[in-house]
């Protein structure tokens, strides 16, 4: 259920008194059951219902009396809509665009835009919508570059762990490096180890000392 202000002078306005009961009451069911952008779907067989048989209105004189000396109802949609401006400045008063709810009553209106009684209420506030807009897209702008960042962050980080595996292998291309083994030293020259035979007991070698075909491969 939605809550909506009500005037307690509506009574008491020429208008209001000068109609007949039920367009009175008729009246008062659109402001009840129209949507909140103030567009009723026009419906007289439910509206009818709900005022009772004994209160009879139809959309030929209900049109005419409400629009009799100025517009307060704008056919829409081939009369499958009515649009009530005055129920928008009552409810919300000055509509302001940066307000969540008044952009969604714009937004819905915005579709009957090319209509020439509704242009007029909407053109004020198509360059402050054009302006809310703009600051969406700016923020968009802002979350694009800290992705870009991230991006960059990440590339960055890989560089270096591909440049630290370089590292350890000795360059890219280059051969792979061979660190001294600790407390063991060559069984030749007695220097630092880097290299242990294969299937020999305790033979390790220095970079000089180790095998030919180690050598080929790898750095000490
Ligand atoms: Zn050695």
């Amino acid at each position: 259920m939605a809550k909506r202000m009500t005037d307690t002078d509506k009574y008491k306005k020429r208008f209001v008194r000068g109609l007949p009961g039920a367009y009175k009451l008729l009246w008062d069911y659109l402001y009840h059951d129209c949507n909140h952008a103030g567009i009723w779907h026009v419906d007289f067989e439910i509206a009818q219902i709900y005022l009772g048989a004994d209160m009879p209105v139809d959309s030929k004189t209900a049109l005419e009396l409400f629009n009799a000396d100025e517009e307060r109802v704008i056919v829409l949609d081939e009369g499958r809509k009515w649009f009530i401006p005055k129920f928008l400045e009552f409810q919300y008063g000055q509509m302001n665009p940066r307000n969540r709810v008044h952009l969604s009553v714009l937004k819905a209106l915005m579709v009957f835009i090319e209509n020439p009684a509704v242009k007029p209420l909407l053109s004020p506030f198509l360059g402050a919508m054009q302006g809310a807009k703009d600051k969406d897209k700016d923020k968009d702008k802002d979350k694009e570059q800290e992705k870009e960042e991230r991006e960059r962050e990440k590339e960055k980080l890989n560089k270096e762990k591909e440049r630290e595996r370089e590292k350890k292998i000795g360059g890219s291309g280059g051969k792979l490096r061979l660190f001294p083994i600790p407390g063991k030293s060559c069984c030749k020259c007695r220097m630092p180890a880097v290299y242990k035979a294969v299937g020999e007991f305790n033979h390790y070698y220095c970079g000089e000392h180790m095998p030919a075909q180690v050598k080929e491969k790898y750095d000490a």
